[in-house]
């Protein structure tokens, strides 16, 4: 079908508008529209559903399907193409819907004889509350327009269904099955800590009263308003000293001022006031599109913009009301800011005495909010299915960062155990803090040195406090990843000179750019990849794009000149990577000789292990290398080719398994063997139960999130390393898929802290 199919949406709104202010039930004048949506869309059924109590969907109007079927037809939610449409809460346009896996054939309805079907979600408050159906005869694709009238008239019925006159408010409620019951939400640590207080939508409730436009030109003065009124805000807030808080929020909030002046956001929102809504409704309506399509992108660096477009859409709908919500600056009281999702930005803008926790219903470990949420030590649970349907401003929340649960509307019993576990990790905080001047000497005089991963300019306060020796891995591509454009030698130079200058004495490597994979660069084009882990990523990009890595070099030896210099390549899988790498490194260093400042003191060169088939050539890169430092997080997703981001698969695979301790053993007596150091750097070195079979392998020098050095120093300082070497040696023997039981045990029997 073509958009000739469809009258202008202009007229159909006219005519809805005429519907709706007409006299009769809400009942009769939902049996109207939908006969006007089947004319106007020439589709041989319109239907519409709503959702009663049980969350079961009841055909309330239809034109074309057998009129007896009112109210007999039910579907429960997920069942059939239209609970299928209600459980995903988003549109389906199927050419051939009873091929379909989904298609439950209900004859009472007449419906075998349509092939073409378009459904749309019926939503209110965030919640669907029924679904609107159009089918053909022919196998036919509906056109984007069609879609999005379809959605538009489903605002409209939005509208008709919550003048209560269907449905009670009750039964709607009811339909959401959440009243004002506790609950326990299951999520994902995105970020550690624990967090208690009163909940803060992150993003106003748009709650549409009026979708129909009296006065198109009259709503088009309002929109333009509004929209001259966020822009001026969104600039406020890049020139307030706020904003200049770190050099990375204000790039996050440059980025998002661009996205205020985007033409073809603006142009939508000014086509669908065009078309007849108010304004109100057509910030919802572009809102709801962009979430459709959020939901069906998985590349980050996309989700992370259309996040942008959507916290925008709401201080839009702000601004049009006349408000500026709630003051983010001064919380009140302590608060736990629930949201979908939000930008790393949206992070910075609260207020940091109050804000206790954040609770995203999305989100990832690697997302920006994740990092920067880490970097201040806000605790942050992310993947709480519902968690926004679910809340009510001013609930009462418990955010658990340890175990990635939240409680909601707690009982006195769990406010109890939550106090229980903040004060034991209040004490167990205030116990590292004086650990932090000792040093990490095991009991048998054994000196560890443990470091910190950074990558913020953030994490440099932190770097002070958490007792280190020095950074043992700067991830350099964080800088990049939340700027909107390639930062220039100059500015990159100017960056690593602030970390040096802030470590002083101690040692600082820094790791060449890590990109690809989950880690996207808005301004670096890449090709879509089946296996993106597998694909075109680090040293890799480095190798291809050699211009990117020079400059990257150069801006490393230009910070250093006169001082010492670190600096490691990632995802080395052969020893002629990196000798590449290490030429173009060369060249930088003879060019260096001409600089004012001149050359570095001393660089020495390393190579990331993380790929095992460099495991297998370690005699000879060993030859070439510095030091090396033992990548765990990718070196243990590629040995058992397991997605670490993938929940279903991240823990099929104990680190502290035979196998894998077997291959890091052999790492580490390469290196000791050609006198080469050799150092940790994934996760597992800020982990005391793993970091103590590290010790017991061998590994002198760990490296972890300043969070993890507390505990791991007192690991540290509670072991002695003869006695664990011949256990751990024993344990690479046994064959075992996890050897954790075994080590806890003797943990416990040699009194280790762990
Ligand atoms: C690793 O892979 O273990 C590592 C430290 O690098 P990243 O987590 O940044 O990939
Ligand atoms: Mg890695």
């Amino acid at each position: 079908m073509n958009s000739a199919a469809i009258s202008s949406p202009r007229i159909l709104l006219r005519h809805l508008r005429q519907v709706m202010a007409g006299a009769g039930e809400a009942e009769h004048r939902l049996q109207k529209i939908v006969e006007l949506i089947a004319a106007n869309m020439i589709a041989e059924v319109c239907s519409c559903y709503l959702m009663r109590a049980g969350d079961m969907l009841e055909l309330f109007a239809t034109e074309g399907l057998r009129r007896d079927a009112i109210h007999k037809t039910r579907l429960r939610l997920g069942e059939g193409l239209v609970g299928d449409i209600a459980a995903h809460a988003r549109p389906l346009n199927l050419s051939d819907a009873q091929a379909h896996p989904q298609f439950a054939y209900r004859p009472e309805t007449g419906e075998e004889i349509y092939h073409s079907l378009l459904g749309t979600p019926i939503m209110r408050g965030g919640r669907v509350i029924g679904v609107l159906v159009v089918q053909n005869r022919t196998r036919r694709h509906y056109s984007e327009e069609e879609v999005e009238a379809l959605q538009t008239v489903a605002m409209v019925v939005a509208e008709l269904i919550s003048s209560e006159e269907m449905i009670s408010s009750e039964e709607l409620m009811d339909t959401a099955g959440n009243a004002t019951l506790p609950h326990r939400l299951a999520g994902r640590v995105l970020a550690e800590g624990l967090g208690a207080g009163y909940a803060v939508l992150h993003e106003p409730r748009i709650e549409v009263i009026k979708t129909i436009a009296e006065n198109p030109a009259e709503e088009l003065g309002r929109l333009e308003r509004a929209i001259t009124a966020l822009q001026e805000a969104v600039e406020a807030m890049l020139t307030s000293n706020h904003a200049a808080f770190t050099e990375e929020s204000r790039e996050i909030f440059e980025a998002y001022k661009m996205f205020a002046h985007d033409k073809s956001w603006l142009n939508k929102l000014r086509d669908a006031v065009g078309s007849g809504l108010t304004a109100e409704a057509s910030i919802k309506r572009v809102q709801d599109d962009t979430r459709n399509r959020m939901k069906a992108v998985t590349d980050p660096y996309i989700r992370e913009r259309l996040s942008d477009l959507d916290d925008l859409a709401n201080r839009l709908f702000l601004h049009l009301e006349g408000s500026t919500g709630i003051d983010r600056r001064h919380l009140p009281r302590e608060t736990v800011v629930v949201a979908r999702n939000m930008g790393a930005a949206e992070l910075l803008d609260y207020d940091r005495v109050h804000l206790k926790a954040v609770i995203l219903q999305e989100g990832t470990r690697s997302s920006h909010v994740a990092i920067v949420a880490r970097a201040l030590g806000v605790p942050v649970i992310g993947q709480c299915a519902e968690i926004v349907d679910l809340v009510e401003q001013g609930d009462y929340i418990l955010a658990d960062g340890e175990h990635g649960q939240a409680f909601l509307r707690p009982g006195d019993d769990v406010k109890h155990i939550f106090a229980k576990s903040v004060r034991h990790r209040a004490e167990r905080q205030a116990k590292y803090a004086a650990l932090r001047e000792e040093p990490a000497i095991t009991r048998d005089g054994q000196r560890v040195s443990l470091n910190m991963n950074a990558g913020l300019l953030i994490d440099l306060e932190h770097f002070d406090l958490a007792g280190t020796e020095g950074i043992g891995l700067f991830r350099t591509e964080l800088q990049f990843m939340v700027r909107s454009r390639l930062p220039k030698v100059e500015e990159q130079t100017a960056l690593y000179s602030k970390v040096l200058d802030h470590a002083g004495d101690r040692p600082v490597i820094f790791r060449t750019l890590d990109v690809g994979g989950d880690k996207m660069l808005p301004y670096l084009r890449m090709k879509e990849e089946e296996n993106p882990a597998l694909g075109w990523r680090a040293i890799r990009i480095g190798l291809d794009r050699p211009a990117l890595l020079k400059a990257q070099l150069r801006a490393m030896v230009r910070a250093a000149a006169g001082r010492n210099l670190s600096l490691m390549f990632p995802m080395v899988a052969e020893v002629s990577e990196f000798i590449e790498a290490k030429a173009i490194l060369k060249k930088e260093l003879v060019r260096s000789e001409g600089y004012e400042g001149g050359a570095p003191k001393n660089v020495r060169v390393g190579a990331m292990i993380e790929v095992p088939s460099i495991v297998w050539q370690l005699p000879h890169l060993l030859k070439y290398v510095d030091f090396i430092s033992v990548g765990t997080n990718d070196l243990q997703q590629y040995f058992y080719a397991v997605d670490r981001g993938n929940s279903m698969v991240a823990d099929r695979y104990d680190m502290l398994s035979s196998g894998f301790l077997s291959m890091l053993r052999f790492i580490v007596r390469e290196s000791t063997r050609a006198d080469v150091p050799v150092s940790i750097c994934g996760d597992v070195a800020g982990k005391p139960l793993e970091a103590m079979a590290l010790l017991g392998l061998g590994y002198r020098n760990l490296s972890m999130s300043f969070e993890a050095i507390g505990p791991v120093k007192e690991m540290v300082r509670s072991v002695d390393t003869s006695r664990i070497e011949s256990f751990i040696e024993a344990l690479c023997e046994a064959r075992e898929h996890s050897v954790r039981q075994q080590m806890r045990a003797f943990a416990r029997d040699h009194s280790i802290i762990i």
